[in-house]
């Protein structure tokens, strides 16, 4: 029977092809009618015989474009209209959409197989693109997303792309970057004077060679420049280290085929999954005792960030069989806004060799994105490249909302309708070039929204770089708690809306009472929280600079708790730092330049320093990265053995968590010179008791709170706690939330802040 259906497909359905895969099938089961993109999604208006209708329906279900994601499909019976064709009409321009713009995507499989196929016009062509792959974010500068509105608009298309392009059963049809070597970009060669040396062709094969010689290269990918070099090269790689000065800090790896990275890593299917997913981030994986790779790439770390060859230039460098896995490290110096411009060059030239760029220009930069799996769930560490600026539904009222986020990883969020867009993970806002980048991408993203801020969301920190930038706004300004909003950030996640319980592992944050928190125990939601219990204040001699060098925290610790006893420990696990250790012991006496902070993220600081695994951190995090990782060193049996720790209740409403039993336990065992990584076992295994003693005795205390428990801050990058945690509450009956789309460290802060800020405005 002849009958006509209204199809209506929902999701991320624009600008990934959808209008021609449905224009193809048509085709095939012979369908008259439409397909239009609308506000929310893609409209098709079908007529055709029973059955094929039904196929089509089928196909869009089981097998759509790979870079869509379908969420809902609704078929109705409608009245015949007798189309004689089926077309493909232009987008409805409805005031109610929400300005899309599309994220970048690796190469697919076909313009993979086009480039590697001689007969092919695009052989080799390092810029080979369609609807499923290529820039999108990186090279809009305006909207709607059109090739005008492109930095691919300084390319004017030859004949044979412009019919590709107008061809609507072509799989370029639409594609906005399109092009060939005929009248696309093209790479060059430079060397540190910045005397050409090749174009093309020439210039991959000879910088294919300059890293096969040791040589360092600054290559220009999507989202800005990176630093390459053989990641086989012991020498090399310490050279890069020396250049760039960064001693210790992991390197992320590029590896030519999924083959390689099985040979180097153990990898699981969901961790396949992502390495080959469309967004391609990096993703950290455990790697093999004598898999070939040398020890500098991580030291000190039994994990290593991977990634796949996401752009046809990436495949083209592995192309003649010389290199297998090659360094990719963003080129920005350490602390500085990643460099995407060849006038921002002259940075590099005393640390890289060569550089390989071309003339396709970045409009917007963007970081690789990094994930880490834990079994089935996933943790965002950085969420970039791929998955920016896809937005998050939500039923809160964020309309013209903007939330500056943290210091540290910082992202913004925006509020347009029911939709957050999260910016890139910008890094960390300590000095004027991260300022100015972080206020040139706040001006973009409101331009591409549309969005006039009303309310400006910050951290409570006085002095976070975010507060002054909200004052120059000159708008309201909603001064959120850092961990509410953690804690808020996490329930958002997870679409929770109901009050429930928190448990926050954080680095540092501000305290409502003006210490340093980052172990709380929190009850709450958007509209407001109360803190039920946290970690006892310990001294942070010096501030800042004991988060620097960790050793000075743990001293801090061991003065506090047995100012006598404990100088002596000092002494016995810093003997060089005597002077240093008699300084601070004033410093905590006349209470000068000391906050006082009760934080996961310290904790773990401490115990590293008296461990003797790292007591200056040359990145953020390493003395605690460096500890949790010592579990998966050696095989351990899981153990009961936990230290001793103390729940107290000082106010009847706030109890305290106690550790300086444990942290004297570890002292005795580390001089009696006791197995580091069965310390660190149990060290970890307490900690996981804490939570769950101090959640069932809260509940004791409070029996009619909800038993829904949410796990957010930045300490939750550790696996080992959040799983642990998690299960150990499942044990007791609690329903237990991680994080899914956003980060549990302060990149994911803004999510938490717009919606907080939504509730209380
Ligand atoms: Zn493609
Ligand atoms: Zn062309
Ligand atoms: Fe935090």
């Amino acid at each position: 029977m002849y009958k006509a259906i209204k199809v209506i497909v929902k999701g991320k359905v624009q600008g990934v092809g959808f209008r021609p895969f449905i224009y193809s099938l048509s085709k095939k089961h012979h369908i008259n009618g439409t397909v239009q993109n609308n506000f929310d999604g893609v409209t098709i208006l079908a007529e055709g015989k029973d059955g094929q209708l039904e196929k089509m329906v089928d196909e869009i279900k089981r097998n759509p474009p790979k870079l869509a994601k379908v969420s809902e499909i609704n078929v109705h019976q409608i009245p015949l209209s007798h189309y004689k064709e089926f077309t493909i009409i232009p987008s409805r321009k409805n005031g109610e959409s929400i300005p899309w713009i599309p994220s970048d995507a690796a190469i697919c499989g076909n313009c993979l197989d086009e480039m590697n196929d001689p007969y092919n016009r695009r052989f080799q062509y390092p810029f080979i693109n369609c609807t499923q792959c290529g820039p999108r974010y990186t090279i809009i500068n305006r909207l709607p997303y059109d090739r005008s509105n492109t930095t691919m608009k300084e390319f004017t298309m030859c004949h044979d792309c412009q019919v590709e392009y107008e061809d609507p059963s072509n799989r370029r049809h639409h594609a906005q970057p399109i092009c060939c070597s005929v009248c696309g970009p093209t790479v060059m060669l430079y060397n540190q004077c910045g005397k050409s040396l090749a174009e093309n062709q020439s210039a991959i094969i000879q910088t294919i060679d300059f890293i096969k010689q040791g040589k360092i290269v600054a290559i220009k990918g999507i989202g800005g420049f990176h630093l390459a070099c053989d990641a086989y090269q012991e020498k090399t790689v310490d050279q890069l280290r020396n250049r760039k000065k960064r001693p210790q800090k992991p390197l992320a790896i590029m590896v030519k085929s999924l083959e390689v990275v099985r040979n180097l890593c153990y990898i699981s299917s969901l961790e396949e999954d992502f390495l080959t997913s469309p967004e391609m981030p990096i993703v950290i994986l455990k790697r093999k005792r004598n898999g070939g790779l040398p020890p500098n790439i991580s030291p000190g770390l039994s994990t290593i960030g991977v990634m796949l060859p996401y752009t046809p230039l990436h495949h083209l460098l592995f192309g003649n069989k010389q290199l297998e896995c090659i360094v990719m490290t963003s080129a920005n110096p350490s602390g500085l806004p990643i460099l995407y411009r060849e006038d921002h060059l002259e940075y590099l030239q005393n640390i890289c060799d060569y550089f390989l760029t071309h003339n396709r220009k970045i409009d917007f930069p963007i970081d690789d994105s990094v994930v880490q799996c834990d079994g089935e769930n996933t943790i965002f560490v950085r969420r970039a490249r791929g998955f920016v600026p896809e937005p998050l539904k939500t039923t809160s009222n964020v309309d013209h909302i903007i939330a500056l986020g943290g210091n540290q990883k910082n992202t913004f969020s925006v509020g347009k309708q029911n939709n957050i867009v999260i910016s890139p993970h910008i890094g960390d806002l300590e000095n004027e070039e991260m300022i100015a980048s972080f206020e040139e991408h706040l001006h973009h993203y409101k331009a591409f929204l549309g969005v006039k801020e009303v309310n400006v969301a910050v951290d409570k920190h006085p002095l976070y770089a975010s507060t002054s930038i909200a004052n120059k706004l000159n708008r309201n300004i909603i001064s959120i708690q850092h961990h509410h909003a953690h804690h808020v950030s996490c329930m958002e996640d997870n679409g929770l809306n109901e009050s429930c319980l928190g448990i926050i592992l954080d680095g540092t944050g501000y305290g409502e009472d003006g210490n340093i928190w980052g172990f709380e125990f929190l009850y709450g939601d958007a509209k407001s929280f109360e803190r039920l219990a946290h970690l006892k204040y310990t001294p942070l001699p010096g501030g800042e600079k004991a988060v620097k060098e960790p050793w000075r925290n743990a001293v801090g610790m061991l003065l506090f708790y047995w100012p006598q006893e404990g100088k002596e420990f000092c002494m016995k696990l810093f003997p060089d730092r005597v002077k240093e250790i008699n300084m601070m012991e004033q410093m905590i006496v006349h209470q000068l330049n000391t906050p006082m902070a009760g934080t996961c993220g310290r904790l773990f600081d401490a115990i590293s320093a008296i461990l003797g695994i790292c007591s200056i951190s040359t990145y953020e995090g390493e003395a605690a990265v460096k500890l949790s990782d010592y579990m998966n060193k050696t095989v351990l049996e899981s153990t009961d053995e936990r230290y001793s720790f103390h729940i107290k209740t000082n106010t009847p409403n706030l109890l305290e968590l106690d550790v300086s039993p444990m942290i004297y336990q570890i002292i005795q065992e580390k001089l009696q010179q006791q197995s580091v990584t069965e310390i660190i076992q149990k060290f970890q295994t307490t900690l996981v008791s804490c939570c769950i003693q101090m959640v069932l005795k809260l509940l004791r205390n409070r029996p009619e709170l909800n038993r829904t428990v949410v796990l957010s801050g930045g300490s939750f990058q550790n696996v080992f706690l959040a799983s642990e945690i998690r299960k150990g509450l499942q044990k007791e009956g609690f329903t237990v939330y991680t994080h899914r789309n956003v980060p549990c460290n302060d990149g994911g802060l803004s999510l938490g802040q717009i919606i907080i800020a939504a509730h209380q405005l």
